[in-house]
């Protein structure tokens, strides 16, 4: 008898069917003897729609009352499903996140869970009872619903198997596995047995949605044994019960990989945008005036590139944000313009990064080079670079990120066949 906790994502969960076809991949589970709590998220598209709806209502909206509204999406999946497996006999019992409860710190919206009392779940499995979580939601301190953040009901799934020690977490989703790059944009990625912790969470953060950037820390801090599946699969096909090698893509420690891969993925982000400040003054502290307003702002800046300065006295300083935050970075901007010192700010949306993953890199020179010849090559224009140990991200114009993903791909020999 093993412990399961299996999450089931939004096309998991679209519609009845599929709510019916969830339900039997969890009677695989009950009876082969497992306890199994499950986690499900909103049926796909609800939460965009909820989301509409709060900036329709004001687009200055109060964070809690967002959450208020978009978690609702998951309490409707978790009472159907819950209603499904009691329709196949399953002793089955829904759970909202305040019920548990999964506590929460108090940022609305974004919130990062800080315990969770496993107990009642621990109780409920000796009992034979299969708990229905829904996703995504928590309770903050102020003792209101908190919600996790885009994709977070990958982080209630990791974040439960760690608080009832689970032996397994099982990520459903609509892609049998984690692939070398997004297979919807690149159909020879292969899809990979298994993935070390920091080259997943390298993709996560750098746009691969296929897991929640805080799930894959979870999971790694948390030692969670954490599986990337599909949910579309035939519930009762061969293998699909097995116990210590489940279908789909582990993802592990770097040293269970036999055959580490100079380069293993290639991730991309669209909707970036681009600010640069002109003839800043350089002196020390003008980084600081910039950032800091920008941090107190909640803006997420990613790259950020500084000129030599020329004359030694101006220089000009270009970063990225997320597209949807530009004009709020640019009051901010402005609001500060005194303090900063400089002569104009230009900005160009509609861009995109692109990154490519390999913990390999650690020791292999020329992968960088061989990254800008191939773009080069397609006559993609390169307007930023940023580097770490195993990672090189690229940001290019929107219009050719297929392009370069696919270029990429192909460059480090990840296509099949
Ligand atoms: P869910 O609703 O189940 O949470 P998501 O849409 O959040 O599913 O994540 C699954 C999607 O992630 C896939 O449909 C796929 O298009 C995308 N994806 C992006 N990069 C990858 C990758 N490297 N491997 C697998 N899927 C990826
Ligand atoms: N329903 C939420 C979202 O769409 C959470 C999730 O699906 O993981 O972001
Ligand atoms: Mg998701």
């Amino acid at each position: 008898m093993a412990r399961i906790v299996m999450k089931f994502g939004g096309t998991s969960v679209a519609d009845m069917d599929r709510i019916r076809n969830v339900a039997r991949h969890v009677k695989r589970e009950v009876d082969a003897g497992h306890e199994v709590a499950v986690v499900v998220s909103a049926m796909s598209g609800k939460t965009n729609e909820l989301v509409a709806w709060t900036r329709d209502a004001s687009p200055m909206h109060d964070a809690r009352e967002y959450d208020a509204v978009v978690a609702s999406g998951e309490q409707v999946t978790s009472g159907l499903l819950a209603i499904a497996l009691q329709h196949i006999g399953i002793n089955a019992r829904s759970w909202q996140g305040w019920q548990i409860p999964i506590r929460t710190d108090n940022a609305h919206g974004a919130a990062r869970i800080l315990e969770i009392d496993g107990s009642d779940l621990v109780r409920r499995f000796k009992e034979g009872q299969v708990a229905v979580i829904a996703g995504f939601q928590g309770l903050g301190p102020d003792n209101r619903i908190a919600t996790l953040g885009r994709g977070g009901s990958d982080t209630s799934a990791v974040a439960i198997a760690a608080a009832v020690k689970a032996d397994r977490c099982d990520i459903y989703t609509d892609v049998d596995g984690v692939y070398t790059t997004d297979p919807r944009i690149e159909p020879k990625a292969r899809r990979m047995k298994k993935i070390a912790f920091e080259e997943m969470l390298e993709m996560a953060s750098l746009g691969a949605k296929v897991l929640q950037v805080r799930s894959v820390e979870l999971a790694m801090v948390h030692k969670v044994r954490t599986f990337v599946r599909s949910s579309f699969e035939d519930p009762d096909a061969p293998g699909m019960g097995d116990l210590l090698n489940p279908p789909g893509t582990l993802i592990c420690d770097e040293e269970e990989i036999v055959e580490q891969e100079v380069v293993t993925g290639i991730a991309y982000a669209k909707d970036e945008a681009q600010i640069s400040l002109r003839r800043l003054a350089d002196r020390p502290g003008v980084s600081a005036a910039i950032f800091g307003p920008l941090a107190e702002a909640h803006i997420n800046v990613d790259m950020i590139v500084q000129n030599i300065s020329e004359d030694g006295s101006k220089t000009d300083m270009t970063f990225t944000v997320p597209s949807g935050d530009v004009d709020k970075a640019l009051r901010v901007l402005d609001a500060q313009k005194d303090k900063i010192g400089f002569d104009a700010v230009q900005n160009e949306s509609g861009l995109a990064k692109v990154s490519v993953i390999g913990i390999g890199m650690r020791s292999h020179a020329g992968v960088a080079a061989s990254a800008f010849r191939a773009l080069a090559e397609k006559g993609i224009n390169i307007k930023a670079i940023t580097t770490s140990e195993i990672k090189i991200s690229i940001l290019i114009d929107g219009a050719y990120a297929e392009l370069a993903v696919r270029t990429l791909h192909s460059v480090y020999g990840l296509d099949k066949g």
